[in-house]
């Protein structure tokens, strides 16, 4: 069997779907009806629908949206945070609010635009007020993001803070220890730095986060940067 639809069919397993529907109908189409293949974008969207159906943890009832991801589905670079917030969980898009803003500025000192990359959480519905997510929560909404990635492939990732920091690399080190460093995820290159909501409160270390950023664009290989 074709090995990416192997994958599929693993993940909709491991996701609790049990049985494919394939409608009244479904057949061998003639060849000047056949579809284009499936692209990675698809696929994405696919998973966007499932994302976005989950009620698999206590978050679905409290939510007001699924805050899946976005920017391009073929993004070399992609940001990864916490949680939604309160501005994410209404609009349905991740950092939205002022900590997003910054994160944009960021983004565009990178002379690149949110389109460019990719960006999403590690949790994608809202704790309540906010709070840490639970260690459940993390297990049963952490495999939709490793597939995003999968899916996405990009060649670095910047860890957004610390919980994104310590989640992704199952570590309790601190972020001040951790930030500015390389490690693997899943095989990607990964960069913890700072998380932009700290940032806000403790504007001098943004000076410590555009090293981090420097490091990265080196690895990417823009702006005339070295890694
Ligand atoms: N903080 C995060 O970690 N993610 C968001 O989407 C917004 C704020």
């Amino acid at each position: 069997m074709n090995e990416a639809l192997l994958r599929e069919i693993e993940l909709l397993r491991d996701l609790g779907f049990t049985h494919f529907d394939l409608g009244v109908g479904a057949g061998f189409s003639r060849p000047d009806e056949v579809k284009p293949l499936t692209t990675q974008s698809d696929l994405l969207h696919e998973l966007e629908q499932i994302v976005t159906a989950c009620v698999k943890c206590r978050l679905a009832k409290s939510r007001t949206q699924v805050v899946y991801g976005v920017g391009s589905p073929n993004a070399d670079l992609m940001f990864i945070g916490e949680a939604p917030g309160r501005d994410e969980d209404i609009q349905g898009k991740p950092f939205v609010g002022r900590a997003g803003q910054l994160l944009t500025d960021i983004i565009k000192a990178m002379k690149l635009t949110r389109d460019d990359v990719y960006i999403a959480n590690v949790i994608k519905c809202r704790p309540p007020e906010n709070r840490n997510p639970e260690p459940d929560e993390v297990a049963t909404c952490e495999p939709f993001l490793v597939r995003q990635l999968e899916l996405i492939a990009p060649e670095v990732i910047v860890a957004l803070g610390k919980f994104a920091a310590q989640t992704l690399l199952r570590t309790k080190t601190p972020i001040t220890q951790l930030r500015g460093r390389w490690f693997d995820y899943h095989g990607i290159r990964l960069m913890p730095t700072f998380h932009p909501a700290y940032l806000l409160r403790n504007p001098g270390d943004k000076r410590l986060v555009w090293e981090d950023i420097r490091k990265v664009m080196g690895a990417l290989g823009i702006g005339g940067a070295s890694a």
